[in-house]
């Protein structure tokens, strides 16, 4: 009876979990903040509704 044994499988170095920051960026005009902020009403630096901003990821 031979028992097989599974080789722990090594993930590769650039495999990050949760190290890159979440914010909020103005389309218009890249005004960025704080993801914890949410997006605010209006942009403070162009006046953009808070349509235009989108959550992107920076490291
Ligand atoms: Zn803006």
């Amino acid at each position: 009876m031979t028992e097989q044994q599974d080789e722990p499988e090594i993930l590769p170095p650039d495999v990050r979990t949760a190290a890159t920051e979440l914010i909020w960026r103005c389309g218009n005009c890249g005004y960025q903040r704080p993801r914890a902020e949410g997006p605010p009403d209006r942009c403070p630096d162009c006046g953009a509704p808070r349509e235009e901003f989108y959550r992107v990821t920076e490291d």
